[in-house]
């Protein structure tokens, strides 16, 4: 039996996220939404945006482009880029706790996904940071995704499953993939597990540094 927080990343999408949202009321779970800063831009994304919170759905901040991880990008530019760029566009619909979800890498853990920098932002600004244990990959499988998640779900206690709310092949599964969890007596949650949660509104977590590039490290390394 899982307790499953169900995560859509890389939207939102003005076609794709109201159907998820549609999907989610059926079976009153709530959801985290991580935003990519590129796309509240204009005003279909913020207006998308809004729809998210108003249906009782949380938001995060999921970088600006969603292009290089903060591991590989170090340095204030790209906390300035990615961060505090697209949080300040996030500011204007959402007023709640603030989350952040790393980017890139397919859903790899590991030191690619924060820069020494990018942690003192996350400081800074009291930001709680998002990871994941479930990873079905419905980008790659539109299909296939639901298995691999429902056979997550089996293995584990805690769920926070990583979907994108910008693929309308892989959302037409989701009313399937969500009854069959409750089917499989499994249920949502609003919690994250601590163990996804590196950062707990801006302070490190035990671990943090597993997920966080050290550019003292790597200043060795390039003078070895
Ligand atoms: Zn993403």
């Amino acid at each position: 039996m899982s307790t499953v927080h169900l995560t859509f990343d890389n939207g939102p999408d003005p076609e794709v996220t109201p159907h998820v949202l549609d999907v989610l009321d059926r079976y009153r779970a709530h959801a985290t939404f991580f935003l990519v800063g590129k796309n509240l831009t204009d005003e279909a994304g913020v207006a998308t945006a809004e729809l998210i919170r108003n249906r009782g759905h949380r938001i995060g901040n999921h970088s600006f482009t969603h292009g290089t991880p903060l591991g590989d990008d170090p340095g204030e530019a790209a906390v300035t880029r990615e961060l505090a760029q697209t949080q300040a566009l996030l500011d204007r619909v959402w007023t709640g706790p603030r989350w952040f979800r790393p980017f890139g890498g397919g859903g790899e853990i590991g030191p690619h996904l924060l820069s020494e920098e990018s942690v003192a932002w996350l400081q800074a600004h009291e930001v709680t940071c998002v990871l994941w244990n479930s990873v079905p990959g419905d980008w790659k499988d539109p299909e296939g995704w639901v298995e691999r998640a429902l056979e997550d779900a089996e293995r584990l206690d805690e769920m926070v499953v990583v979907l994108h709310d910008v693929l309308p092949g892989a959302m037409a599964r989701l009313d399937r993939f969500l009854a069959q969890l409750v089917e499989a007596g499994h249920g949502f949650t609003d919690d994250f597990p601590l163990s996804c949660l590196p950062i707990v509104a801006g302070k490190p977590q035990p671990g943090l540094d597993a997920y966080v590039r050290s550019s003292s490290k790597s200043r060795r390394k390039a003078g070895s």
